[in-house]
């Protein structure tokens, strides 16, 4: 029986050609085929530790990436928490980590999604990003997306919209933004297939009509894009249009991983983390210094921070040794409680305990500001943070980088580490999520619309038996090679 009301998904998906390459074999749906995954297991709906830094700190140590330019577990018990509000998406993305199941599932309630927004809270605490992800989260109604915005200001944690910014109207982002919007990250790259653009040159119109969109609304702008063999080789000028936008704050460049149920699977080997930094380097013009501050595993993540200006742009983490001694003053005055360094007292209180060390680090920033040189004339002065980010593949899942994840998504049974999580999504998303009310308990997966007084819930559609309208990615693909087929 059924005890509340909730959306349903959409049942049409875009008709648009399929130009992969043609597959002749039989597939089966992924979570059939992922393999055993016992070693990692969502983390529980309630942290019950004394120190929310802990878990991420000793997944660190244990695999010795807690160096002296670890931020991850030092200053922050996470970098992001991923809620997915929907499956449903408006593209089909050649490299999607969505499952064959995902259009046939319905929508989380909001009550399920506000007792994650609880588990995310309990786990890593005020302060904490949360990403309101999907498939494309604006596929749900926009007063579902202002209830979680609030609730996510409520408990004191950051908001951030990933969306592929199709239906991302000004008119939409400025009512999430007066409900407590921090972030939009719109995902725009070659894999989506959009009709009309051939190249990521052609594609930076869309970039730019996604940030004239944002403009006066508040929001900090980040832009994520999908490394592939179709874009490689576009990635420096890709960069270096971004270095040049002033209003974005932050680029993730996410190398191709064989994972979900997009129709291309593994990454050619030309690339790597270090063939992608080269590249952004030879795009932002200047030597990034990836790896003087670390943002979790180093297999997982690089990352650095810049200042631009004018068409210019230079490290902010050239000095290695001084960056790791601001960290480990900072380490030392920090006197946060809720596993989130508070950057302002603790800068303000390392000032005035190494005024010295403060003062090389003041120069330093001075000179960096000053090697914009003619740019400084030209535009204003913007720090922007330079992210890569290296999924794993489906079956090829290190335990180590798994333990030490900084990249979560929000399950029925707690945050659990992405790549564990894209590896078996169809097993999260048939797993039961209890909630507590005033008459009692009652339970939610993804093959029910609505919540349910009892736990005994059905599994997910078999993709194998919906119709051609429902499928995505490889399933579809097939059954499109099929049907032409015969
Ligand atoms: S999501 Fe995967 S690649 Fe990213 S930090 Fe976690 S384990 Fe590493």
């Amino acid at each position: 029986m059924t005890l509340c009301h909730a959306d349903h998904p959409a049942t049409t998906c875009r008709e648009g050609a399929w130009f992969g390459v043609p597959r002749t074999s039989s597939l089966v749906p992924m979570n059939d085929t992922a393999h055993n995954l016992s070693f990692i297991s969502p983390a529980g709906r309630k942290f019950n530790g004394a120190d929310r830094r802990r878990p991420l700190q000793e997944g660190l140590q244990g695999c010795g990436e807690y160096g002296a330019g670890q931020t991850a577990g030092r200053f922050y018990p996470i970098a992001c928490v991923a809620l997915e509000v929907t499956q449903r998406c408006n593209l089909d993305c050649t490299l999607c980590y969505l499952s064959d199941r995902a259009e046939m599932t319905y929508d989380p309630p909001l009550s399920v999604l506000f007792a994650r927004l609880a588990s995310i809270h309990s786990h890593y605490g005020p302060g904490v990003s949360v990403q309101l992800t999907g498939g494309d989260p604006t596929l749900r109604k926009v007063a579902d997306l202002e209830a979680l915005c609030r609730e996510i200001r409520r408990l004191g944690m950051r908001s951030c919209l990933m969306t592929n910014g199709i239906r991302a109207s000004r008119a939409f982002l400025a009512r999430l933004a007066a409900a407590g919007l921090d972030d939009v990250a719109f995902h725009v790259d070659m894999t989506q297939e959009r009709k009309g653009f051939d190249s990521e040159a052609e594609l930076n119109t869309v970039r730019c009509s996604c940030i004239r969109r944002t403009r006066g609304l508040g929001l900090r702008v980040l832009f994520n894009t999908t490394v592939f063999g179709g874009n490689f080789d576009e990635l420096s000028a890709l960069a270096r249009f971004l270095r040049d936008r002033p209003e974005v704050a932050f680029v993730s460049f996410q190398m191709q991983a064989d994972t979900g149920r997009g129709v291309l699977r593994e990454r050619p080997d030309a690339i790597t983390q270090d063939s992608v930094a080269q590249a952004l380097e030879e795009g932002y013009e200047t030597p990034l210094h990836f790896g003087t501050a670390a943002v979790g595993h180093s297999k997982c993540n690089r990352y650095t921070s810049v200042v631009t200006a004018g068409g210019r742009a230079v490290s902010l983490l050239s000095d290695r040794r001084l960056v790791h001694r601001v960290i480990a003053a900072l380490e030392r005055v920090d006197r946060s409680t809720d596993g989130h360094l508070g950057i302002r007292d603790s800068v303000r209180r390392m000032i005035l305990r190494n005024p010295r060390l403060a003062m090389r680090a003041g120069l330093h920033l001075l000179g960096c500001a000053l090697r914009l040189r003619s740019g400084l004339l030209r535009g204003p002065v913007r720090r922007q943070a330079v992210f890569i980010h290296n999924f794993m593949a489906a079956d090829a899942l290190e335990e180590d980088r798994c333990a030490s994840c900084v990249f979560m998504v929000a399950t029925a049974n707690g945050p659990l580490s992405m790549c564990a999580h894209n590896a078996r999504r169809d097993l999260h998303l048939a797993s039961p999520d209890r909630l507590e009310g005033p008459i009692g308990p009652s339970w939610w997966n993804a093959a029910i619309p609505c919540l349910s007084d009892s736990p005994d819930l059905p599994d997910l559609s078999d993709p194998l038996q919906a119709p051609l309208k429902r499928l995505k990615g490889q399933l579809r693909a097939e059954r499109q090679n099929r049907k032409n087929a015969s």
